[in-house]
């Protein structure tokens, strides 16, 4: 299997590389083959690709406004027409199952370029009279944004920073995960593609050091970054010393909590959904299930056996409902929060091994656990994989402080019939994103992001706009101007 790029990186219009790079191994994670080698951008990668995006920025932002929204859009009806293959490409990328890349990453990335490439023509300031006198204020962009990616929605997280960066009139030097290099050039090459001047996204791949790298540079404005809570207090602390603008989009541990009212059968599809949904590897995921002491039994039992019906497979395959983890680390990783669960005295109610037959690649069922407590590993913890874990409760107040006793803060989920008290709930509870009677849809129209440890700043929705522009304020005298002396 060969998904060889035509090079690594992709900048100024064109693909280019330097063999001086570290290597980079892209691997299928449903059987461990190496099907694609880059390399680590040097520092000449890097020059390269912020001198480009800093002369296309000043190009892009001197168009109008509606003519940008129209590159967005193109950009947005070739990733539809170009679904299909996209998709293939991000199952090869990620090891996510077909039938989750083709609803899920290039169609959620062109939600993204369609929403803001519409709201380009109407990002405007305000008049603020003063009596005579006035101020007015002008949006403006903020110049090179640095967008850094996750290996969990490679397409989809480069289109949700890219979308409103460009909007706005700034230009993007965009790296992907180091485990998942291969869409961002697809997507850099639509750019082009569309319209957009040569340097407006440009692709670098590399490891942390390049990140760092891009997050230093002078010639960076902001940095967005997508990734756990330990890079992000690093990339934080990066940004800070230039004073530069951030959005952090973190990890979380979040709650999903289950009245004794609520629809079982749509409170046990969204727990499956909001755990094992790209085998556990999201960050909303509500991978604490707090239910009701009342129904437990009901509940669990339902959850179990439709887990048990869950079709592992190759994900190239469209029937296959789990695919792997991204690598072998992760898989071992995720192994390891399962016999730490098992030993701090966590029931295993289905699950937590390597499926039979599938050692080749890096496989894990879908795994859950009963009778877990605050206190334990597994509930303390971001696991990233399809770990759920069910814990009880008997009383509202309870279960929400319970439910914030966390450093995390990215999203939470009600189930319950009663409106006053799922309004009330989702009031207490801390975290960017809530759901009711749902879990994990995160439309393009709202914002999405997280509060406490889980980050800063808001992706999608007219949110996203204040975060990759800034206010100028003009005030206009109309009089004559007054002096002491
Ligand atoms: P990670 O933190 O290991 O890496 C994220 C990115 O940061 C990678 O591109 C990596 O190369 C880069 N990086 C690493 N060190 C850096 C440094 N010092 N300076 C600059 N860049 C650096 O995260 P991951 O393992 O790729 O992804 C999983 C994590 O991402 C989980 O914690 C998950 O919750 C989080 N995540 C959050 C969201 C969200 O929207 N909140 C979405 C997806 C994933």
């Amino acid at each position: 299997m060969d998904a060889q790029p035509t090079a690594s990186h992709f900048i100024d219009g064109a693909y280019c590389d330097d063999d001086a790079g570290a290597p980079i191994e892209c691997i299928f994670a449903a059987t461990g083959e190496v099907i694609a080698r880059l390399h680590s951008a040097t520092p000449t990668i890097v020059d390269r690709a912020m001198e480009s995006a800093a002369r296309a920025q000043k190009e892009w932002a001197a168009r109008l406004p509606v003519e940008r929204g129209r590159v967005l859009r193109r950009v947005a009806d070739i990733l539809r027409e170009r679904n299909h293959e996209l998709s293939e490409l991000e199952t090869l990328d990620t090891g996510k199952p077909l039938q989750e890349t083709l609803v899920a990453d290039a169609t959620s990335g062109a939600d993204a370029l369609e929403y803001f490439g519409g709201l380009a023509a109407t990002i405007t300031g305000e008049t603020v009279p003063l009596g005579g006198d006035f101020v007015y204020t002008i949006r403006e962009p903020l110049g090179v944004c640095v967008g850094i990616g996750a290996w969990n929605y490679p397409t989809q997280i480069a289109c949700w920073k890219a979308a409103p960066a460009l909007t706005c009139g700034n230009a993007m030097v965009f790296k992907p995960s180091e485990m998942t290099p291969l869409c961002a050039l697809k997507l850099a090459e639509i750019f082009i593609e569309a319209g957009a001047p040569a340097g407006l996204f440009n692709v670098v791949q590399g490891y942390g050091d390049v990140g760092a790298a891009l997050a230093t540079d002078p010639r960076t404005d902001k940095v967005s970054l997508t990734g756990s809570v330990p890079t992000g207090r690093k990339v934080y602390a990066a940004a800070a010393d230039g004073i530069r603008h951030v959005t952090m989009e973190l990890g979380g541990k979040s709650p999903l909590i289950v009245f004794d009212d609520a629809d079982i059968e749509n409170a046990v599809s969204a727990a499956i959904n909001g755990n094992f949904y790209s085998s556990g590897q999201i960050c909303s995921n509500g991978t604490r299930v707090f239910v009701h002491k009342a129904i437990e039994d009901a509940f669990v039992a339902r959850l179990v056996e439709r887990t048990r019906a869950a079709k592992i497979g190759d994900p190239r395959d469209e029937d296959t409902q789990l695919g792997p983890m991204i690598s072998k680390a992760q898989r071992d990783k995720v192994l390891s929060y399962i016999e730490k669960a098992k030993d701090e005295g966590a029931t295993l109610a289905h699950g937590g091994g390597v499926p039979d037959g599938f050692d080749k690649g890096f496989y894990i069922e879908p795994t859950v656990f009963t009778g877990v407590t605050d206190g334990m590993t597994v509930a303390c913890e971001e696991v990233f994989g399809p770990v759920l874990s069910v814990l009880t409760f008997s009383d509202e107040s309870e279960v929400v402080v319970r439910a914030n006793d966390t450093p995390f803060g990215l999203a939470a989920g009600v189930f319950t019939r009663d409106l006053t008290r799922a309004h009330r709930v989702v009031a207490a509870l801390e975290a960017g994103t809530c759901w009711i009677n749902t879990y994990n849809l995160t439309p393009v129209e709202a914002p999405f992001g997280g509060v406490k440890l889980s980050g800063v700043g808001r992706e999608n929705s007219k949110a996203a706009i204040e975060h990759y522009s800034q206010v100028k304020s003009v005030y206009v005298a109309m009089g004559d101007v007054e002096a002491p002396y």
